[in-house]
């Protein structure tokens, strides 16, 4: 199957009902972006960043991985952060893990191997660092999401201690970072109320 004819389809099907509602929408929308968000989340495909807060294109920049880990070793989410905060100057950035993540899940249940187990190391130490208070649970799925939001809330540190933010504080630039939740099983976010304010 080398063509995807039904997303395809999909696809004509959406721009239209776009341009019904307004007509010059991408025309418009071509030239620039200008963003207020960077959202930075999990790929798992039920977590779809722009769906789940009903944003429209323009509105959002993205960088999704697997557990929505930022790592000060990894170009791609630096690169978005930095672009994001210097060039599209963006005021709030967004880390939204998730309940039921599987890769926090992985973790708890140590059932991980090859590039993902390395992928996952900080979440592994973020585990051992705080077992004490997950392990008060037995069931693992409570376990895993309290991980989760052990997880955001150590994101939200790690985008703050950037080269790209530090930088933005300095010169005075309005930015926020924000801690969120999302939760599969509702559909609705949790604000982890950790806001961090120039
Ligand atoms: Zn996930």
């Amino acid at each position: 199957m080398c063509t995807l004819r039904n997303l395809l389809e999909k696809n004509k099907q959406w721009s239209e009902r776009v341009k019904s509602s307004d007509h010059n929408f991408f025309i418009d929308t071509a030239g620039h972006q200008n963003p207020e968000y960077l959202w930075i989340g999990c790929s798992d495909s039920r977590v779809s960043a722009t769906n789940i807060v009903d944003v429209q294109p323009g509105e959002m920049f993205v960088h999704r991985n697997i557990a929505n880990i930022v790592l000060d070793t990894d170009p791609g989410c630096l690169s978005v952060i930095q672009y994001g905060v210097q060039v599209l100057k963006v005021k709030h950035i967004i880390v939204c893990g998730h309940y039921g993540c599987g890769g926090i899940k992985a973790v708890i249940n140590d059932d991980v191997e090859g590039v993902i187990s390395v992928w996952l190391q900080t979440v592994r130490d973020l585990y051992i660092e705080n077992k004490d208070k997950i392990n008060v649970f037995s069931n693992p799925d409570a376990r895993a999401d309290l991980l989760s939001e052990i997880n955001v809330l150590k994101q939200v540190e790690n985008i703050y201690k950037t080269e790209a933010v530090q930088k933005a504080y300095r010169s005075g630039q309005e930015l926020y970072i924000h801690g969120w939740i999302y939760d599969l099983k509702t559909g609705t976010i949790k604000d982890l109320n950790i806001c961090i304010a120039q």
